[in-house]
């Protein structure tokens, strides 16, 4: 830890809170808007599912025109403390109990998000000028997107329960509010990062060059972007099928208690912590590259589902299914998404043409946007053909993914040329000597 930059710790502890907020938003919205006390709306299940799916997808989504915004106008560093302004307005408003505000709130919040998340993997990138080090810094930051996630199912679900519904949704907002405090305190351990436009401050209007080279890192970061696509439409069945399963189906007691379903869910954060260092130390003591790391995320997540095929076979054998099924799935999912996730981040931090860097992280958290509308989609199919059948299938898609991947994974690497990357005097360095 004592070898990062101290930069890394600022984005950290902003991103843990934004990631607080969002989370804890996510943990009772649905609940929220079903719930006929404490001023819920009372809307049926299926129109809170489908508003869950648009808000949780057009989070994601909103990362392309952030990321293009960061690249042509405001550089990622202003366009992310602009995301935050917009998510401590939007969480706040949501803290007030009336219905046009609401909306407003939760299209601040896309907004916002949009305007942050990108940018502010982005930043972490540009703070590392070796792979290896950029690799163990996204872990890092990982694990702060992680704590943030762990603290908030904990926290604000159960004050959104108790007490209110608009006591969780304030909370958040102090959440969104400290990150927002962070941010701008640590400006000063951000300087030489963030600004990437400044360099091209010469030649404002010029269209993007791309060589060759860059184009052909442009098309594998697509190739790879239609993997992690089948990835999260995988993954996040977490907050759909997994929990309406481990509700309806799951003998959930321990010990004479009957563990909450939507708790489940803080299962994968949970297992990030404990999991992220030993994923990256066994990474760091290898030299397999980020495009095999990421097709074997893939494979992993599928053989996630084989232990929910055990469950719904289980199930119907005897009626109900265990819950160590649900718990060896999350916990492949997870060893899946370190595989995955943060690796993903820091490769397309590494190999994006520098004038694109925020488009493609945008293009990144877009396509896991769509999967969590896909994901929702697939979950539905689970009425007609049987929770059997869809868990299956993503045992299918995700396992042939991931192998095809892994397959040809030497063949895109070597289309990209990283290596050349590793020996050039990376732009970050040069950008610093800049500004
Ligand atoms: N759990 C991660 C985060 O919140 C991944 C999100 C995503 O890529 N869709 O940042």
């Amino acid at each position: 830890m004592k070898n990062h930059p101290k930069g890394l710790f600022i984005l950290f502890f902003t991103e843990m809170w934004e990631r607080f907020s969002y989370y804890g938003l996510r943990a009772i919205l649905v609940l929220f808007l079903v719930s006929k006390v404490k001023g819920g709306y009372g809307w049926t299940e299926a129109e809170a599912l489908s508003l869950l799916g648009l808000f949780t997808g057009m989070v994601y989504i909103m990362s392309i025109p952030g990321g293009i915004i960061a690249d042509r106008w405001l550089g990622p560093k202003k366009s992310v403390m602009l995301g935050g302004i917009l998510l401590c307005i939007g969480h706040f408003l949501m803290a007030v109990p009336d219905k046009t505000l609401f909306y407003i709130a939760l299209c601040l919040i896309v907004a916002g998000i949009g305007m942050l998340k990108p940018n502010i993997s982005t930043m972490v990138g540009e703070l590392y000028t070796e792979q290896k080090k950029r690799d163990a810094g996204f872990i890092i930051f990982y694990m702060g997107i992680n704590l943030g996630s762990f603290l908030a199912t904990l926290s604000i679900g159960f004050v959104g329960e108790t007490y209110g519904w608009h006591y969780g949704f304030s909370l958040a907002g102090f959440g969104m509010l400290l990150g927002q405090i962070v941010f701008v305190w640590g400006q000063r351990y951000l300087r030489e990062v963030g600004n990437n436009l400044k360099k091209r401050a010469s030649a404002p209007k010029q269209k993007v060059k791309l060589s060759p080279t860059d184009r052909k890192r442009v098309l594998v970061l697509g190739i790879l972007f239609f993997a992690i696509f089948v990835f999260w439409t995988s993954f996040e069945q977490a907050s759909g099928l997994m929990t309406l399963y481990a509700k309806k189906y799951t003998n959930r007691e321990v010990f004479g208690w009957v563990v909450p379903a939507s708790m489940f869910q803080s299962l994968n954060a949970g297992f990030i912590l404990i999991f992220g260092g030993i994923v990256a130390a066994f990474w760091a003591a290898r030299k397999t590259s980020p495009i095999s790391k990421m097709a074997i995320g893939t494979i992993l997540v599928g053989i996630g589902f084989v232990f929910m095929v055990g469950a719904a076979i289980e199930r119907a054998d005897v009626g109900q299914s265990a819950i160590y099924w649900l718990v060896l799935a999350y916990w492949l999912h997870t060893l899946g998404e370190l595989c995955i996730s943060p690796v993903a981040l820091s490769y397309i931090s590494k190999i994006a043409p520098k004038a694109l860097v925020g488009s493609m992280m945008g293009a990144y958290f877009s396509a896991t946007g769509f999967a969590n509308i896909a994901a929702a989609e697939v979950g539905k199919l689970a009425g007609k053909l049987g929770e059997l059948s869809i868990f299956a299938g993503l045992v299918v898609i995700s396992v042939l993914t991931g192998a095809i991947l892994l397959l040809f994974s030497r063949k895109l690497t070597k289309m990209t040329q990283e290596d050349e990357l590793d020996a050039a005097v990376p732009d970050s360095v040069a950008s610093a000597s800049v500004s």
